[in-house]
């Protein structure tokens, strides 16, 4: 049984009103594979990287049993970068720089061991590499979940709705939902999303939690309260990350499993979000996922 992401292992530069990060390690793959390997190993890792893409990364992924036989290293090339800058209260971030570099001729080829991959995160990337690793994993796959960014609705919708209509779970953030859906509402939003293929919705609302759509019922989580967040980057991965991650350890796609992997999910983007870069995720103790984990059914039980 396993699990496999494809995402960006990128650098990035991030600016909050109060400070800076300057080509910290970042990316959709590193985040999402960081998140799902607290609930399961081995995380198949997907991506493309340049020559100035620290090994010392690569041996600490490894170390947590991330498998990167996938992670393709393009000598004389650089990795994806990526510059974002956030509001004040952290409630938007403009991006100021995508810089695909490797990305932009990236064609993977998987090899023999993932190809019998059964949770498959579709994690932030080109829609086209996203649909070619799902056609080559096939039939395989038990669950796909496909995370995605409003760049790529701007810049390759069409291959971005194809990909949409072939997964079974979407997880995107409410301005991406309005953006995709044209609707305001965030019920309307979702109503008009699944006529678009995918049998399960999650909106993330940022510090207000995440919503579960499906015909199977819907499903709201609230976020961890936190007095102070250092930068929101990797969130919305790492969210995605442990939330096939726990469905990969439970080995189950029922609508209760579907809700406890929304509650893993928030956990670990709430600590994600405590540092920069992976910094707090290096830190993270089991012990530290399940106290929050039990402060979050706290929360939600009356
Ligand atoms: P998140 O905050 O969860 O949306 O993810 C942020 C991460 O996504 C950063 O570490 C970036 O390197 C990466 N990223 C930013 N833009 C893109 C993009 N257009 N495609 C793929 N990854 C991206």
């Amino acid at each position: 049984m396993s699990l496999l992401t494809v995402g960006t292992v990128a650098f990035d530069t991030i600016t909050t009103a109060t400070a800076k990060a300057e080509r910290v390690i970042g990316g959709a793959g590193s985040y999402s594979g960081w998140a799902a390997s607290f609930f399961h190993t081995p995380v198949n890792l997907v991506s493309i990287i340049g020559e100035d893409f620290p090994q010392e990364t690569i041996a600490e992924m490894e170390a947590r049993g991330i498998q990167t036989e996938g992670l393709e290293r393009v000598l004389g090339k650089k990795s994806f970068f990526w510059e974002g800058e956030y509001l004040a209260d952290f409630s938007s971030r403009t991006t100021h720089a995508t810089e695909l570099n490797v990305l932009a001729d990236f064609d993977p080829q998987l090899p023999q061991s993932y190809l019998s991959s059964e949770y498959v995160l579709l994690a932030n990337l080109t829609p086209a590499i996203q649909k070619s690793v799902l056609t080559q994993i096939g039939s395989s796959a038990k669950l796909t979940v496909l995370d995605t960014m409003n760049f790529w609705m701007d810049t390759a919708l069409d291959e971005l709705l194809e990909v949409i209509n072939m997964v079974d779970v979407l997880t995107i953030n409410d301005e991406e939902a309005r953006q995709l859906s044209g609707k305001h509402s965030l019920m309307e939003a979702a109503t008009k999303i699944l006529t678009m293929g995918p049998r399960y919705l999650i909106i993330k609302k940022g510090e207000h939690g995440a919503m579960l759509f499906s015909n199977d019922g819907i499903f709201s989580c609230p976020a961890i309260p936190l007095a102070k967040v250092e930068d929101p980057t990797g969130a919305g991965d790492c969210f995605a990350g442990a939330f096939l991650g726990y469905i990969a350890r439970e080995q189950s796609t029922s609508f209760d499993t579907l809700k406890k992997a929304i509650v893993y999910g928030s956990v670990v983007a709430s600590y994600c979000v405590e540092e920069f870069s992976l910094d707090r995720l290096k830190s993270l103790e089991w012990s530290d996922v399940e106290a929050r984990y039990e402060m979050l059914v706290d929360m939600m039980t009356v």
